[in-house]
């Protein structure tokens, strides 16, 4: 997963101070010498890494944190808020003309997952929003860029314009913009160019398809596993082009992260959108509290609740988030949830987004052993139902019981109740951390 090295790090920082009732200034200096280590070590650009460290420093030692009951875990408020910050602080909008079409001009480097981003972008925008995107083939250059766009295309059930190869890109754009208001369509997404590195040429040709255009959103496209390179690239079209928000494809990698938290702070640009995958539904609005908070292992609850209502019966889902909020989850409850997990997708993906699922021995285990997950159903299915209410009363005799019911041994049920108490503290923690997000606007 991208940044697992950087959340390994943070968070065994983090924990040495987590239970302090007592933080002195010299604990701060010790952790923010490690926080900086591991920053850096996740290619995070060295002036944003001295920035961050400056202001959480003075902020860990200000009166907010001293002063309070829990000064510990209020450092670690402040980091996660101060990286939710330097990611952007809240989520960026897209944005809607005033007389459609609304124009999206997608530009960035060869390889940077371009092409296949437009295609994203316009599914994300018909599903979620009931939008008709255009799409554009204003790619001349690599000639199956043309033929990629269309297969998208044909697989979206969505429009596509081309004119081939012969017409210059600034022509098509025109056409294309045209073509959409004639057909009433909403948006129009140019899928540009690329070359394999920042020229002149490729330059002018997109300044002057943003000349006759006038986009609405000009959208850098970014390799998030090219580290600083991708810095670099997003602040040349930025200062060069003029950008308006980045998508940063193959966060699904092992991605050390550096990009993503360097980007907004360098161009100061908003990061939009997260590539996720290959596949045409793997584009994911980008939430820098959100990614913060899992970068901290503190889950990502929003995010799985919304994969949920994605999938799974939206009653449930909103049940689901309540008992979470309200700390009423039961072992019943994770039962269930685990079987919804099951039918959602890759599990190692999913389990990560539970607050504290990282530091619980064992979860590491269920990533890549299906099988686990059938004891640990099993185990469940074995208890009563007040057992799965209340599991404080799962005495010696009963989880003998409940060993033998499922076919398991004590240790395992021992292991899978703490684990679920240990999920059940996160959740805690992590419903105190979110703060309120107010809806506003055309927010994804
Ligand atoms: P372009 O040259 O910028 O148009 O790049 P393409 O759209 O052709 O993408 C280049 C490669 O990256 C393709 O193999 C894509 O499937 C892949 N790709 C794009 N976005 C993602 C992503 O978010 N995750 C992963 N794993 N691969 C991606």
């Amino acid at each position: 997963m991208a940044f697992e090295g950087l959340a390994d790090r943070l968070q065994g920082t983090l924990q040495k101070i987590r239970g302090k009732g007592k933080v002195s200034e010299s604990d701060v200096k010790e952790m923010m010498r490690e926080v900086r280590l591991a920053l850096l070590e996740a290619d995070v650009n060295f002036k944003v890494v001295k920035d961050f460290i400056k202001k959480v420093s003075e902020r860990a030692v200000g009166q907010e944190v001293m002063k309070s009951l829990t000064p510990g875990q209020q450092v670690i408020k402040v980091v996660q808020e101060e990286l939710t910050n330097l990611m952007g602080g809240e989520q960026s909008q897209i944005a809607v003309a005033k007389r459609p079409p609304t124009v999206i001009m997608m530009v960035g480097l060869q390889g940077a997952g371009k092409t296949t981003t437009t295609g994203k972008l316009a599914n994300l925008l018909r599903k979620k929003y009931n939008r008709n995107p255009l799409l554009v083939a204003a790619d001349i250059y690599r000639p199956a860029a043309i033929k990629q766009l269309e297969t998208l295309g044909k697989q979206l059930s969505m429009p596509v314009f081309s004119l081939g190869d012969q017409v210059s890109p600034v022509k098509i754009a025109e056409e294309a913009i045209k073509k959409a208001k004639e057909d009433h369509l909403d948006y129009v997404i140019i899928d540009t160019a690329g070359r394999l590195h920042i020229d002149e040429k490729l330059m002018d040709e997109l300044k002057e398809i943003k000349a006759l255009a006038n986009p609405d959103e000009i959208f850098l496209v970014v390799d998030a596993m090219t580290g600083q390179d991708a810095v670099n690239v997003a602040q040349s079209f930025n200062e060069q082009l003029g950008i308006t928000g980045v998508v940063l494809t193959k966060l699904d990698g092992d991605t050390r992260g550096g990009a993503a938290l360097s980007i907004r702070a360098v161009t100061e640009k908003p990061i939009k959108f997260a590539g996720m995958g290959e596949k045409l539904d793997a584009l994911e609005p980008f939430h820098p509290e959100r990614m913060a908070s899992r970068i901290l292992g503190m889950g990502d609850v929003l995010s799985l609740i919304e994969k949920a209502q994605a999938t799974v019966d939206e009653e449930k889902a909103k049940e689901l988030e309540k008992k979470m909020r309200d700390m009423s989850f039961t072992l019943d409850d994770f039962l269930e949830q685990l079987g919804q997990v099951r039918k959602m997708g890759p599990i190692n993906e999913l389990i990560k987004m539970i607050p504290g699922a990282n530091r619980i021995k064992g979860m590491d285990n269920l990533q890549v052993d299906e099988k686990q997950i059938t004891h640990v159903e099993a185990i469940i299915q074995s208890m009563t139902k007040a057992e799965k209410v209340q599991p404080e009363i799962i005495n010696a005799g009963r989880k003998k019981r409940i060993a033998k019911g499922s076919g398991t041994s004590v240790q395992e049920v021992n292991r899978l109740l703490k684990q679920f108490e240990e999920m059940k503290k996160m959740m805690k923690q992590m419903t105190n951390f979110q703060q309120k997000g107010k809806k506003r606007g055309f927010k994804f």
